[in-house]
């Protein structure tokens, strides 16, 4: 079944949520209308008065790339949504800019050393996990203003990130690192056996290789080391380990097997978990951490399959015996409110200009709609993408007489005169039923 619909009165103060089909027939009834499309929200033009005689949980279950929502009414599971986080999208367009900014205030001066006496605030964090949590604020806002929720429980899950590395690790071990006792190259010396991990050379000089090159965001530690000989590492470059040695896959297995699986997501979950709680509980006064222990005790008990609202559904004390009243989650993803560039660069940083030798401006407006509006539109015609009839899809590019707009995966453009109508304008989320 579909999830419930959310309910406002005609001053906006959230209402119960109701069934789709008690929705359906409010609206025949001409009682309520159509609020918002995503999630579905209704507006009840006959109740001009608060007055909920539920209590509705919402549960939150905080990941990396995807965070779960879940709305709980006594057993409940009444409402679930994923949202999809860009947090890498944002690290590489940052580091992007860093590095043409970097490139084009230093190109034609003197060596100047890293200034020492830089600090960030108390409370910084990256804009890749700011955004995370800046997403996360405003849809637990969102469904507040929606929906008469009393108390928000949130999974405050840590990893232990060198028990990830070796489940083995107890006791004094935590203090003697994979480094205790050697030097960095002497223990990649003896890690690897003293010989180019790529081609087996022996009496060569080595140099330490990156197994994810730093320039696809690998990190220095030292499970992402390894040592090759100058050949093999300039003919590796940035490659992917796994095309670099496609032709040899015994190798790579090795090498996969001895590299230990990024921590990146772990600690971005790690670094946000208490920032999390601390704006909940700015906005509600009812705030309960559970551990990731509980939830996943609460979903193999009921026997339900791992997914990111299921997880949020089976967070806390509250879940020990829930029905699952939505088959369909709303899948959100992220996309971001376009950028600020006035010009887009080229690649050495400088203004990209066209043909005509004018600046190539990023964001053409026109005022019919802009890029991430969704709109219902009629194809008057079959095209290479679909057939004629009505659809919903999100622009894509907003063109001079209409919108471009994806189909099927395939690019299909219509004039405004075919728009049914906008369901709504860019909030800066795409919106799915299925991935
Ligand atoms: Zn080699």
């Amino acid at each position: 079944m579909q999830n419930y619909v959310f309910q406002i009165d005609s001053n906006k103060q959230p209402l119960d949520m109701v069934h789709p089909a008690r929705a359906r027939k409010l609206q025949s009834q001409q009682k309520a209308k159509t609020f918002r499309t995503y999630p579905y929200v209704l507006i009840n033009s006959n109740c001009f008065e608060t007055a909920n005689t539920k209590e509705y949980i919402l549960k939150i279950d905080p990941g990396a790339t995807w965070t779960g929502f879940a709305i709980q009414c006594g057993q409940d599971i009444v409402f679930r949504m994923e949202l999809k986080h860009r947090g890498q999208l944002i690290k590489e367009s940052l580091t992007k800019r860093a590095g043409f900014r970097r490139s084009r205030r230093t190109r034609k001066l003197r060596y100047r050393p890293k200034r020492f006496n830089r600090s960030k605030p108390q409370g910084w964090l990256a804009p890749s996990l700011r955004h995370r949590l800046d997403t996360t604020e405003t849809w637990i806002k969102r469904f507040m203003s929606w929906c008469p929720i009393q108390t928000i429980e949130i999974e405050l899950v840590r990893f232990d990130l060198q028990k990830l590395d070796n489940p083995e690790i107890s006791g004094q071990e935590y203090q003697q690192g994979t480094l205790f006792g050697y030097e960095v190259r002497e223990y990649l010396l003896e890690k690897w056996g003293r010989q180019c991990v790529y081609c087996g050379a022996t009496n060569t000089p080595l140099q330490i290789e990156h197994i994810k090159a730093k320039a696809n965001g690998g990190s220095d530690r030292i499970g992402n080391l390894t040592l090759a000989c100058e050949h093999c590492n300039i003919a590796k470059g940035t490659q992917d380990v796994r095309d670099f040695l496609q032709h040899k896959p015994n190798l790579l297995k090795k090498i996969l097997t001895n590299a230990p699986k990024p921590l990146a997501s772990a600690s971005a979950v790690n670094s946000t978990r208490f920032a999390i709680v601390k704006r909940a509980k700015q906005l509600c006064s009812d705030v309960k951490c559970w551990s990731g222990g509980r939830t996943k005790h609460n979903r193999v008990n009921l026997g339900l399959l791992k997914s990111h609202s299921i997880d949020a559904a089976c967070v806390g004390e509250s879940a020990a015996e829930i029905n699952l009243l939505t088959e369909q989650p709303l899948i959100v993803l992220c996309k971001g409110h376009g950028t600020r560039q006035a010009v887009r660069c080229n690649a050495s940083g400088f203004p990209a200009l066209d043909k005509s030798g004018q600046p190539i401006k990023p964001k053409i407006i026109y005022r019919h709609c802009c890029a991430g509006d969704l709109v219902k539109f009629r194809l008057d015609k079959d095209r290479k993408a679909a057939i004629a009839g009505v659809y919903t899809a999100r622009v894509k590019t907003p063109t001079k007489n209409g919108f471009e707009v994806k189909l099927n995966g395939l690019r299909v453009s219509q004039n405004i005169k075919f728009l049914e109508r906008f369901i709504h304008r860019n909030d800066g989320y795409d919106y799915l039923f299925t991935v």
